[in-house]
């Protein structure tokens, strides 16, 4: 069988290429995905973080609130000192009024908690928005090269398998099967050049008789070692341009 090397040799380019431009594009979606997370999880911290500022705020109000309707008491109390008859009644309102003062103390001390809260809350917002809006822009800029690296490989892939389709008419089918056959067992290098006289893919030396035969490219050979169609890469040396003949 005379085999046209360049032939196969091309294919395998095309066949390896292909492999490697359905991996990049298979791979590229779950990237995109990666970086839809991590934007997701920098709106969700800034989410958190304004959460956070809005239940200080709550806080703040409710105890505000607690303190008024004290003090609306304390107000009470005052009018009704003047309005007792005892000094039973007197002393148990005055202890009333001391209890709500303190009362009142204690929640404003809170308040005052709080607003000191509020103010560590804002920086965290602060840092959250910087932070999100610093990583948003890197990370979308990592989603635009992935787009533009998603178009330029399924373009590329196309055309290789346009390339691919033009090429197969072209090679014996026969020598077609035996590629496809040792492509699908190697799982990707169906061929292997012979180096010196060794299979380069496997690193077995290559016997001379056989040598001969796929430098004659009479046959096809196979490495005995690990089956791969073995090729000759050595081209002819050129002629060089010698000194001029003496006549
Ligand atoms: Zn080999």
């Amino acid at each position: 069988m005379d085999i046209d090397f360049d032939l196969i040799i091309e294919l395998q380019r095309l066949d390896t290429e292909i492999h490697d431009s359905a991996l990049v594009l298979e791979g590229i979606p779950r990237l995109v995905q990666d970086i839809d997370k991590k934007i997701q999880a920098g709106s969700k911290h800034l989410a958190d973080t304004k959460e956070k500022m809005s239940q200080n705020q709550k806080k703040r109000r409710e105890l505000e609130t607690e303190v008024k309707d004290i003090k609306v008491q304390i107000g009470k109390y005052r009018r009704q000192l003047n309005e007792v008859k005892t000094n039973k009644e007197y002393t148990a309102l005055l202890k009333e009024i001391e209890e709500s003062q303190h009362k009142v103390d204690t929640l404003e001390e809170s308040i005052i908690a709080e607003m000191l809260a509020a103010d560590d809350v804002e920086e965290e917002i602060k840092a959250a928005l910087h932070r999100q809006g610093l990583d948003e822009e890197n990370l979308k800029k990592e989603k635009t090269v992935l787009d533009e690296k998603m178009k330029e490989t399924e373009a590329k892939f196309a055309a290789l398998n346009k390339e691919r389709e033009a090429l197969l008419p072209r090679i014996p089918r026969e020598q077609m099967m035996l590629y496809e056959a040792i492509y699908q067992k190697k799982g990707g290098n169906a061929l292997s050049p012979v180096t010196g006289d060794f299979c380069a893919m496997c690193h077995m030396r290559v016997r001379p008789q056989m040598l001969n035969e796929i430098r004659d490219k009479l046959a096809v050979i196979l490495c005995e070692n690990c089956g791969r169609i073995l090729y000759c890469t050595t081209k002819p040396e050129p002629v060089k341009p010698g000194p001029p003949a003496a006549e």
